[in-house]
This record gives structure tokens, sequence and C-alpha cells, in this order.
């Protein structure tokens, strides 16, 4: 009986079978959720960590890994009082310790968001979920090169994770598209473990850390390309086998035989589902002083997601903090 009275309040699900599944996950202490955090990277989930030990239900959303961008780091040596860790242990250190004070962590993407009312909605693919409050830590995601071929290769070759992708391709040749600091890494990572690697630089320079680039120009096995436009990425059958690129200098079209290709050409917000009631900027980054206060009452943001000058791990559980702070203030103003 208390399973349909909370399925019927608090999840619209598509199904009844769906329905059991998430009054399961989430119990009946949640019908109406006081914090709702999209993103489990280290801002939702030290925002999560504060609301919890603020006494406050909190759920956190994640479409993909918990720990976001710091999951798929190879090392974190920037973090105060932690010489050195890996992004995994790192991740997993976090979610640990958020899952210790109660919170619910459900690795399902919102696709959707009402923001006009009190009770805020969610929507995922389960189901329909209502909130007080809604943290947005949506971060940001790796850009697309837009090219022929990279949708089709898409996870058949096509990377934006060295780290992650990189061991897949042992003893091959792969190229890296890029000329920043993610790619001068991935170079440098990739070729400890690959037979060439091609960095492919859209301009006559990179703009990542001089000590970077010296250590690629050092590696006798990765081949330094400037003025470089990746045409078209294409494969035999289902996995990458070439890619074609065009010298911007000589506008001719070469083909190199290559088994994968990692894109690191920077990093964009993904803040489409909430455009029509949040304030973003020009570049699609939310739009919030320190506080993290959105334009919207009940709504917060924090981390890389905010319109913000210093993108680090460090900032990002610095503005979770702030964040799940003023959403106690909020909540205690309204009861
Ligand atoms: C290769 C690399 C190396 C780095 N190295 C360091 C370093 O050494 N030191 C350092 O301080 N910083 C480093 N950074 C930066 C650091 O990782 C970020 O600043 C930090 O992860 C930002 O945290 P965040 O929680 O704001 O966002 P993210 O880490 O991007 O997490 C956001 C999460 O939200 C999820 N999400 C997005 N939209 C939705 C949705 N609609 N529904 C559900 N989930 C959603 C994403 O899947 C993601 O997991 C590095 C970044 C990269 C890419």
């Amino acid at each position: 009986m208390n399973f349909i009275i909370s399925s019927i309040i608090f999840i619209k699900s598509k199904n009844l079978i769906l329905a059991l599944k998430i009054y399961s996950i989430l119990g009946d202490e949640f019908c109406l959720l006081d914090v709702a955090i999209i993103g489990a990277g280290p801002a939702g989930l030290t925002a999560a960590l504060y609301a919890a030990r603020a006494g406050f239900s909190a759920v956190v959303f994640e479409r993909n890994i918990y720990g976001g961008q710091v999951a798929s780091t190879n090392e974190v040596e920037n973090y105060p009082a932690v010489e050195r860790i890996s992004g995994a242990e790192f991740s997993m250190n976090i979610y640990n310790q958020v899952i210790k004070q109660g919170v619910k962590i459900l690795l399902e993407e919102v696709k959707d968001v009402d923001l006009s009312g009190n009770v805020k909605k969610l929507i995922t693919d389960l189901g329909e979920y209502e909130a007080k409050t809604i943290i947005i830590a949506t971060g940001v995601k790796r850009r697309k090169l837009g090219c022929k071929g990279e949708e089709k290769f898409s996870g058949r070759g096509v990377s934006y994770c060295a780290t992650c992708d990189g061991a897949f391709f042992k003893d091959k040749d792969v190229a890296v598209v890029g000329g920043g600091n993610t790619a001068l890494e991935d170079a440098l990572f990739l070729a400890n473990i690959c037979k060439s690697v091609t960095l492919l630089v859209r301009k006559d320079r990179v703009r990542g850390e001089k000590f970077l680039l010296e250590s690629v120009k050092s590696r006798n096995n990765i081949k330094l390309r400037y003025n470089t436009i990746v045409n078209e990425i294409g494969g035999v059958g289902e996995t990458v086998s070439f890619i074609k690129i065009v010298d911007k200098n000589l506008e001719k079209e070469k083909k190199i035989e290559v088994s994968a290709v990692f894109i690191a050409i920077g990093l964009e917000p993904d803040n489409s589902i909430f455009s029509d009631a949040i304030k973003l900027d020009d570049s699609g980054y939310v739009l919030a002083d320190e506080s993290c206060k959105t334009n919207v009452a009940g709504v917060f943001v924090a981390g890389d997601t905010r319109q913000k000058n210093l993108r680090q791990i460090v900032t990002a559980m610095s503005d979770g903090a702030i964040a799940a702070n003023n959403v106690t203030q909020y909540l205690n103003s309204q009861m």
C-alpha cells in the first residue's frame, strides 16, 4: 500500500515494473526529495555530502560513471593534502564517503526538467522525480570534431578519453587530434602503449605547456603535424582503419592508416535542458556568482558548468559545498 501511494505521488513511471524498481532503490523517505543533484562529479558528490550531513534527503543522478571527468584522469597531483592519487581511486573515495552518509546515486540521465513551480521536476527514461531544490552539477563534456565518420565510429576507434581506451590499441598506430594540454598528455600516454602516435594540430603551434611539448618532441614514436585538419575518419567494417587529413598550406588530402583516433579539442558545457528557465552565457555555462545561486529560486549550480575562471577539482568541490549550504538556507526559509 505504502509503495503504491509513494509511487503515485513521487514517480510517474512508464510502467509498474519500473516504478517498483525505483521504489525499491529509493524507499519511502524519498517521496519528495529535499535536493536532487544532477551530475556525480566532484561538485555533485561534494554537494550531496554536505546536504546529507545537514540532514536532508539527497539523490544524485548520473548518466555515465561517478567521479565525472576525474574518473578518467590518469593522476591527480594538485589536490591539497593528497600528493598523488589516480583519478579512479579519487572517485571511489568520494563515492564511498557519500554513500556512507545515506546518499542515493541513480545511474540515470536527466533528459528534461520543469523548474517552473515550487516543486521541481526531473525526467529520466525511468520516470519523473520531484524535489524541493535542484543543484546543477553537470560539468563539461568533450567537444566533438564534426568530421565525416566521427559519429559512426564513436566507441569503435573514435575515443574522447585516452586513459580510458588507450589500452585497447596496444602496439597499434593511432592519432590524437588537438593542440592543448590534454592532447599533448594523451599523445604521451598513448606513446607508452601504442606503436606510433600521430598528433594532429590545426594551428601552426600548440596551446599546451612548453614542457609537455618538449616531452612530445623527445619521443621517437610521436609524429607532430601542424596546420592539419581531419576531413574524415573511415574504416573497414565496424572499426577505424584510416583518417583523411588536409595540410592547410599544401591543400592536399592525405590518407593515414590508424586503428584509433583520440579527439582532445576541448570541453564544453551541455546545459540545453535548462536553457528555457536558467540564464546561460554565450558558451552555455550557467550564470551564477560565487553564491552558486541561479536566476531561479531553489535551483543552484556547482562546478565546471558554472561560468567561472578556474575549472579544477578544488573549485568544483568548493562550489558543491557552497551550493549545498545555500540549499540548507533555502529549505530552512521555506519551513
Ligand atoms: C583529462 C583531465 C585531467 C584533469 N586533471 C585534473 C587535475 O589533475 N586536477 C584538477 O584539479 N582538475 C583536473 N581536471 C579537471 C577536473 O576534473 C574538473 O574540474 C572537475 O571534474 C569538475 O567537476 P564537476 O563535478 O564540476 O564536473 P564533471 O567532473 O564534469 O562531472 C559532471 C558529471 O555530470 C554528469 N552529467 C552531465 N549531464 C548529466 C545529465 N543530464 N544527467 C545525469 N548526469 C549528467 C556527467 O556524466 C559527469 O559525470 C582534469 C580534467 C580532465 C578532463
